[in-house]
C-alpha cells in the first residue's frame, strides 16, 4: 500500500489556501514563488509574491526591467542571488521560449537559477506533470512513513526520486495531490523535532511508528549556521546600504555600515564577485544595471 490515498485525502481537507494554489495561477507566478521560497519561509513569500506579479506579471515585463530592480525589490528576502537568477531566467525564457515558462522538466533545468527541486515543482504544480518532487519535507515523510527511519539520509536523488516516483497514482489530479500533500504533511505534521504523529493521516501505517519510533542511529542533525555576525548579516547590511541609492555610494560610507574591516572587505568582494555590486573603492559601490 502505497501513503497515497490518506496523503490525497488528507491534503484536500486541510492544504494550506496558499496563492499558488489557486485555480488559474500563472506558470510565471508558480516560478517566481518557487524562486522565493528556495530559501525564504511561506509568511514572508507571500506579500512579497503578490507585490512582485503586480510589477511583473510576465517574464517579458521582468526582461525588460534591469538587473539592479529586481535586486532592489527582493529587498530583505535573504539570499540575493536568487534574484539575479531570477532575472536572467525571465531574460531567457522571453529569448529562448517565447515569454513562455516551459513545462519540460529539462527544458525548465537548462534555465539560469533552476536546479532539479525548481524544474520539477513547476512542472507539477504549475502543468500537473505526473513526476516526483522532493524536498526536505518530502525526504523526511518518505524516510519515517515508508522506510521506517527516525531522519531521512543525505540527499540523494538517485534513490529519492524512484522512492517518491513509487507511491505516485497513474490519476494526474491524485499524483498532484501527493506531491504537494506530502510536502504539505512534512512542514505541518511531520515536523523534523516534533512530529505529531496523533494528528496524522498515516499513523495507522507509518513504517516508523510500526516499528516502535526507532531513535535515530546515523549521524546528527546539521544545524543551522547562526545569522547575527556572520558574513551573510554584512552581506545583507551593504545590499541595504546600495538598495537605499539612486547613486554610486562611497567606500567610506560603506565603512560605516559594518566595523570590522576584514570581514566587511571579504563581504563586499563576494558581492561583486557573485555579480550583485559593481564598482571600485575609488569610484563607489552600487547596484548593477
Ligand atoms: S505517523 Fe508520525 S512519523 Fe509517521 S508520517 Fe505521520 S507524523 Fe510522521
Amino acid at each position: 500500500m502505497t501513503i497515497s490515498p490518506a496523503i490525497v485525502s488528507w491534503f484536500r481537507e486541510n492544504g494550506r489556501d496558499l496563492p499558488w494554489r489557486q485555480p488559474g495561477f500563472p506558470a510565471w507566478g508558480t516560478l517566481v514563488s518557487e524562486f522565493m521560497l528556495q530559501q525564504t519561509p511561506v509568511v514572508r513569500v507571500i506579500p512579497k509574491l503578490e507585490a512582485w506579479l503586480e510589477r511583473w506579471p510576465t517574464p517579458e515585463s521582468l526582461a525588460a526591467s534591469p538587473a539592479s530592480e529586481a535586486v532592489r525589490a527582493w529587498d530583505r528576502l535573504g539570499y540575493p542571488r536568487r534574484a539575479l537568477n531570477l532575472h536572467a531566467c525571465a531574460v531567457a525564457i522571453t529569448e529562448k521560449h517565447g515569454g513562455v515558462v516551459p513545462s519540460d522538466v529539462d527544458e525548465l533545468l537548462a534555465l539560469p537559477g533552476i536546479g532539479d527541486y525548481t524544474a520539477r515543482a513547476i512542472a507539477v504544480f504549475a502543468y500537473g506533470k505526473r513526476v516526483p518532487v522532493v524536498d526536505t519535507n518530502v525526504r523526511r515523510v518518505l524516510a519515517r512513513a515508508v522506510e521506517g527511519l527516525a531522519e531521512p539520509g543525505s540527499p540523494h536523488a538517485k534513490r529519492d526520486l524512484p522512492l517518491m516516483e513509487s507511491q505516485l497514482p497513474d490519476d494526474l489530479a491524485d499524483a498532484h495531490d501527493t506531491n504537494a500533500g506530502t510536502m504539505e504533511l512534512g512542514a505541518l505534521v511531520c515536523t523534523a523535532r516534533s512530529p505529531r504523529c496523533a494528528e496524522c493521516p498515516l499513523e495507522a501505517q507509518c513504517a516508523w511508528v510500526l516499528r516502535g519510533r526507532p531513535a535515530h542511529d546515523g549521524p546528527p542533525r546539521r544545524t543551522q549556521k547562526k545569522y547575527e555576525g556572520s558574513d551573510r548579516q554584512v552581506r545583507g547590511l551593504l545590499l541595504g546600504a546600495l538598495r537605499a541609492s539612486e547613486i554610486p555610494v562611497p567606500a567610506s560610507e560603506l565603512d560605516e555600515v559594518w566595523g570590522d574591516d576584514v570581514q566587511r572587505s571579504r563581504a563586499l568582494a563576494s558581492l561583486v564577485r557573485d555579480g550583485l555590486v559593481v564598482g571600485t573603492p575609488s569610484a563607489g559601490y552600487g547596484l548593477p544595471d
